[in-house]
């Protein structure tokens, strides 16, 4: 029997926190602050603002949550993409320090945010583990940690392939780096939780509300979602990797990627004790990366990576997930697999996440894929700003947030990039 033959494609996570049924209230006739959005972005801000005394509307265009927030790996780390010597020649030192300690800012925040809230979402501080794909991969391993040690960052911990199986119940790699910082949640739970939170400041957040528009109007915005149009003092667009014409400018500064997950049905409990035996997140080295995690009760493997390009159907591209799997872990053979889905994430074309304001409409997106603390972090600041405080200051304000010519929001470019990419990855190591 084929391994996919019980598999929804849905989120493994909201079998414990299922998405709201579509909410028939009718809208209020006006709001201080109108966000676009309500993944972790648009809910970090409604509570930041909902706290500073402003009436908030959150408004989206699926189900609520129904975007990367609730269907993303859960891994929780610094996450800014270049590292300090590409940002220095950027930015200068000053700030491109500035910049990744904003990383390290985010991942704690994310962890104070739950506490402070006491969000139930299974967040343990687990390590990450990052798997060198090939030897030369694991040389580099060696001089990053070196790096982040002189730069000043967090300490890493190389293994050896030789003691790699006490991290991973894989041949596959050649060693790797712990990084004891990082750790996992249960994203779906941790969307629940700030939603609950929202709303329990007041926030109003109604889902299948597109909006269709954003109009300057006297001293603030007429923001249409149907038939409906909402007065608003502020608007804050959070849509990030599903940006669509709403906002050309936007549309035409961050690039949609698709990502792929798979959760095997739960496992034989030798056998899952077995693949990652002290519970960390994993990612690879690879260009195209590959990603994965046991399920916070241990049972299954969550599995994600690039397993196709702009493809919407789960289903169809799960067979190459499950063989990029069993590469991995071939001891999976025949597993069966019970959820796959998949989800569009936001680069920008300098790998940084952006805020700021565009003709008054405050923005805030582009985590380039590892956006779980990004976007609470950067989202609780855009809440900041738009209430106008001081502490909303970041280190990414007023860097150019770049498009390249004949870019208008339909990555043309990915094909042949990821071809390339994952060519590189096999045949240059
Ligand atoms: C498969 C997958 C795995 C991932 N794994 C990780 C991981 O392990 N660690 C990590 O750090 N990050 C991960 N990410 C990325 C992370 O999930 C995102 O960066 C983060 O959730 C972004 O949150 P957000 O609120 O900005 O956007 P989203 O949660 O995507 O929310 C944007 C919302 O905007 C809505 N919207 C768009 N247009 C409109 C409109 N016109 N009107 C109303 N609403 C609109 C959408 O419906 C959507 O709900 C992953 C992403 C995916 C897809």
């Amino acid at each position: 029997m084929s391994p996919f033959a019980d598999c929804i494609a849905q989120p493994y996570w909201l079998d414990d926190a299922p998405l709201r049924r579509p909410d028939p209230q009718p809208l209020p006739p006006a709001a201080d602050l109108v966000i676009v959005g309500s993944g972790y972005t648009g809910l970090a801000a409604a509570i930041e603002a909902a706290k500073g005394g402003m009436s908030v509307l959150v408004l989206d265009r699926g189900p609520i949550g129904a975007g990367c927030s609730t269907r993303n790996g859960g891994q929780l780390s610094s996450s800014i993409k270049p590292e300090l010597a590409k940002l220095t020649a950027r930015h200068g030192e000053t700030l491109a320090r500035r910049i990744r300690d904003e990383g390290y800012a985010a991942l704690s925040h994310a962890q104070a945010l739950i506490a402070a809230h006491d969000i139930d979402c299974d967040w343990r501080q687990t390590g990450r583990y990052l798997a060198a794909h090939s030897p030369k991969q694991f040389d580099g391993l060696a001089k990053w940690a070196e790096v982040r040690q002189q730069a000043g960052e967090p300490p890493i911990t190389l293994i050896p392939r030789d003691q790699q199986l006490q991290e991973l119940g894989s041949e596959r790699y050649h060693g790797g780096a712990v990084s004891p910082l990082f750790g996992g949640v249960h994203p779906a739970k941790l969307h629940a939780g700030l939603l609950r939170v929202a709303e329990s400041l007041g926030v109003t957040v109604q889902g299948n509300r597109e909006v269709t528009a954003i109009q300057p109007d006297g001293a603030g915005f007429a923001v249409r979602a149907g038939t409906s149009t909402v007065a608003a003092r502020k608007v804050l667009i959070a849509t990030n990797g599903y940006s669509g014409p709403l906002s050309p400018w936007l549309q035409r500064r961050v690039i949609p990627i698709g990502s792929y997950m798979l959760a095997t049905a739960p496992l034989a409990p030798a056998l899952a004790a077995s693949l990652i035996p002290k519970g960390r997140m994993v990612v690879d080295t690879r260009r195209v990366v590959i990603y994965f995690r046991m399920s916070p009760d241990g049972q299954r493997l969550i599995f994600g990576g690039r397993a196709a390009l702009m493809e919407a159907d789960p289903m169809r591209s799960l067979p190459r997930l499950y063989q990029m799997m069993l590469e991995v872990f071939p001891q999976l053979a025949g597993t069966k697999v019970s959820h796959a889905w998949n989800g569009f994430v936001a680069y920008t074309f300098d790998e940084l996440p952006h805020i700021g304001v565009q003709d008054g409409v405050q923005y805030c997106m582009g985590y380039c894929g590892s956006g779980v603390s990004l976007s609470l972090y950067f989202g609780t600041r855009a809440g900041q700003q738009i209430l106008g405080r001081p502490e909303g200051a970041t280190a990414l304000d007023g860097l150019p947030f770049q498009t390249r010519p004949l870019y208008h929001g339909t990555p043309w470019f990915l094909a042949p990039s990821v071809a390339w990419y994952r060519a590189a990855d096999r045949l240059l190591g």
